[in-house]
């Protein structure tokens, strides 16, 4: 990478890796590096059996684990770029032109990648991105598919990012049969709809964003699903007081979650499980851990999803209802 870029950039971890037998270890490397998926930014890492390779998203068919990686040139001042590709389009972000332009020559030869679009930061109430489009033709729809889902994906109408996709893996393998859930804050139903596919449940899926909820719409067409979504558009705030004795709450709001706990406590049955997501530092995460304990909630998961900037990171905390 030329020296230029290397300055005063945003701390990104790898946290996805392939966890592979040692035997079958360099056979997957020579694979994975044909599909252009290591995360060559990475080390492979390796204990006595396996080996720990850093990958770019998941991957279908192997076993994904959730580690820290350790960048090549570990320094925490040295540290790049980010960028999702979704469907057949690539957001970037990046903090300077330099870096930018960089990026964007490397995803350009990618097959798969038919436009680029430079992320300037999400923002609102229905968390949207704002974009300018740097490659190909403007179109701001496309179709992803994720573990065992297509979504249709509009990252101009409603928010939508692939950075939950092994979140949604571990959620979904989680659900009992006829499970009653809410996903509060279900954007175009990555959650509701890879939880629907695998498992015959119940879920009420609320979002304010009407263009998230038409999207969802779609996703439920598009997906041979067992269970059963509502789709429920407005305030979630105030749409989960019409429920209780449920199974479990899907909370992905992670700047502001924490203001609708009130009532998703009440919507809760005893020992039913909140899946609850913050972005936020060790203070306030420490805060949180305590107020979950004194309302009468166990702690059953934790873990960093992401790391969002030198001192705060997306968590996955899981809490349930003693
Ligand atoms: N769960 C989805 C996913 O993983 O892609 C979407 C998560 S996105 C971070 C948060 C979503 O909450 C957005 O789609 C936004 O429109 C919605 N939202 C924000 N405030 C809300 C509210 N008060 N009631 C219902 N939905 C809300």
């Amino acid at each position: 990478m030329p020296e230029e870029l290397q300055k005063d950039i945003i701390k990104v971890i790898a946290l996805i890796h392939i966890k592979i037998n040692k035997k079958l270890a360099q056979k997957t490397i020579n694979e994975l590096r044909e599909d252009n998926v290591i995360d060559a930014n990475y080390l492979i890492k390796h204990d006595n059996n396996y080996v720990y390779i850093p990958v770019k998203m998941p991957l279908k068919n192997y076993e994904i684990i959730d580690i820290d990686g350790n960048r090549k040139d570990d320094n925490n001042t040295k540290i790049s770029f980010s960028y999702d590709v979704i469907g057949d389009m690539a957001i970037i972000k990046g903090k300077t032109e330099n870096e930018v332009n960089y990026l964007a020559k490397e995803l350009i030869k990618r097959k798969n990648i038919d436009r680029i679009y430079l992320d300037t930061g999400i923002s609102g109430e229905f968390r949207t991105r704002s974009l300018k489009l740097i490659y190909g033709n403007d179109k701001k729809e496309t179709l992803y598919h994720e573990n065992s889902i297509n979504l249709m994906v509009n990252i101009d109408k409603a928010y939508f990012s692939p950075r939950l996709s092994t979140e949604r893996l571990r959620i979904s393998n989680e659900i009992n049969e006829n499970e009653y859930i809410i996903d509060m804050f279900c954007g175009i139903g990555p959650f509701s709809i890879l939880i629907a596919k695998k498992t015959k449940c119940n879920i009420i899926a609320m979002d304010k964003n009407p263009d998230a909820i038409e999207l969802l719409r779609a996703n439920i067409k598009l997906n041979k699903l067992k269970g059963d979504i509502t789709p429920l558009n407005g305030d979630s705030g105030e749409l989960v007081k019409n429920y209780n004795n449920v199974d479990r709450i899907i909370m992905n709001l992670p700047h502001n979650a924490y203001d609708f706990l009130d009532v998703a406590f009440k919507a809760l049955k005893t020992k039913g499980i909140i899946n609850y997501y913050e972005i936020c530092g060790l203070d306030t995460l420490e805060k949180r851990m305590e107020f979950f304990k004194n309302s009468g909630f166990e702690i059953v998961y934790k873990r960093i999803v992401h790391g969002f900037s030198k001192y705060m990171s997306m968590y996955s905390i899981e809490i349930k209802k003693i």
